[in-house]
């Protein structure tokens, strides 16, 4: 038994991503990011999930999350975002991952490996190429990346398989957002049109991340890669905007229990640096989960958990391992009763936490450590 855990539902996930399917046309591929274990809620089995649930490619940031997904037989198209280090380049050959490439040197390096691959294995890597429209994160520039498309078509043990680009501000409905992202789609637009021209065909072309999913369905194109929405979440003025109505629903839901509790007398201060005091005689909880498994500091006294149905509030600072609850006088709470914490029936998901502490959903969901053991169900 583990007292802290995170349960995963795996049919929230499936509910998920039929709502995603919802918005795009039929023939539409779904790219599910599995990057940083899937978002914290853990790679291997959303992969396996996503695969099973009809998703075409899978994505991750790194070579090695790419070689974790290969070793346990997932056998998808997986993209690499991130840009590897010239000795994983033969990582990508060996387990078959198809990079995006938008950096020159990375290109050469490519080609390099290409020579020799010539001779050894005879294997040809398909690769995204990557377009910078306004992110200048990666990716050739959107006036140059034609003539790479071409330089790549050349090269024996390259395929190019698809074109790609990434928005900066998809997910805002700010109109100065709105703007820039319209700038980045024409800016792709005119890059596939040249590359097009050049006579470069049957190319897996996508741009939407969730945000540009729900607000610009013009950036649908071929593909869309949509990692947060899957795991359930969304602004939820996005979610208003959209042009047919969804629900998404948490898929991490994060759980503890009791595991001990004591009579406080009224005056009496709790935890590091004396921070809260008893307003009244009262009863503290305290719960295996502190800031080392993901549960933010910035939340001390401003919070509140579930138990039996009641929110109690989260009194003190958070330690590395343990926070404390006024769980209060007069009821039936006991040793050992479940603590719900995120999502569910819990007052708070990842996107109050988030707001909480001035962050988003996204990193609240990647920072639960590998201490919280996932269930999946
Ligand atoms: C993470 C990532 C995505 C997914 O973004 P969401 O906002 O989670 O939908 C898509 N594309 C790239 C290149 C990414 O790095």
């Amino acid at each position: 038994m583990y007292a802290t855990r995170a349960i995963i539902r795996l049919d929230y996930f499936e509910h998920n991503l039929q709502q995603v399917k919802s918005l795009i046309p039929a023939k539409t591929k779904v790219c599910v990011p599995v990057k940083a274990n899937a978002y914290g809620h853990g790679s291997v089995q959303i992969a396996q999930k996503a695969i099973q649930c009809g998703a075409d490619f899978l994505a991750v940031a790194t070579v090695h999350e790419g070689v974790e997904l290969r070793n346990a037989h997932i056998t998808a198209p997986i993209l690499c975002f991130i840009p590897p280090l010239p000795d994983e380049i033969p990582l990508l050959f060996e387990y078959n991952l198809t990079p995006f490439v938008g950096d020159k040197n990375f290109l050469n390096l490519l080609v390099k490996h290409d020579e020799h691959a010539r001779h050894a294995h005879h294997t040809q890597l398909d690769i995204h190429l990557k377009i910078d429209t306004g992110m200048a994160r990666g990716g050739f520039s959107y006036t140059e990346a034609p003539e790479y498309a071409l330089f790549i078509t050349q090269q024996h043990n390259l395929r190019l398989t698809g074109v790609a680009t990434h928005f900066a501000c998809a997910d805002s409905k700010n109109p100065t957002d709105i703007a820039y992202t319209q700038q980045q789609i024409e800016r792709f637009n005119s890059s596939i049109k040249s590359i097009r021209q050049a006579g470069i065909t049957d190319l897996i072309v996508h741009a939407a991340n969730s945000g540009a999913t729900i607000l610009h369905p013009q950036t649908h194109f071929d593909m869309v890669r949509t990692g947060l929405m899957l795991y359930g979440y969304s602004d939820k003025t996005l979610l208003d905007s959209s042009p047919s109505p969804i629900s998404l629903k948490p898929v991490m839901q994060l759980q503890s229990k009791i595991i001990s509790i004591r009579e406080l007398k009224k005056g009496e201060y709790v935890s590091y640096g004396a921070t809260w005091k008893a307003p009244a005689d009262t009863r503290i909880a305290t719960i295996p989960i502190g800031y080392a498994d993901g549960l933010p500091r910035a939340l001390s006294n401003n919070f509140s958990v579930s138990i039996r149905g009641k929110a109690y509030p989260l009194v003190g600072r958070i330690c590395m391992d343990q926070c404390l609850i006024d769980i209060k006088q007069d009821n039936p709470i006991e040793c050992f009763d479940d603590v719900l914490i995120m999502a569910g029936d819990a007052p708070f998901d990842a996107n109050d936490i988030a707001q909480k502490c001035n962050t988003i959903a996204y990193e609240i969901t990647c920072s639960m450590s590998k201490r919280i053991i996932r269930i999946y169900s």
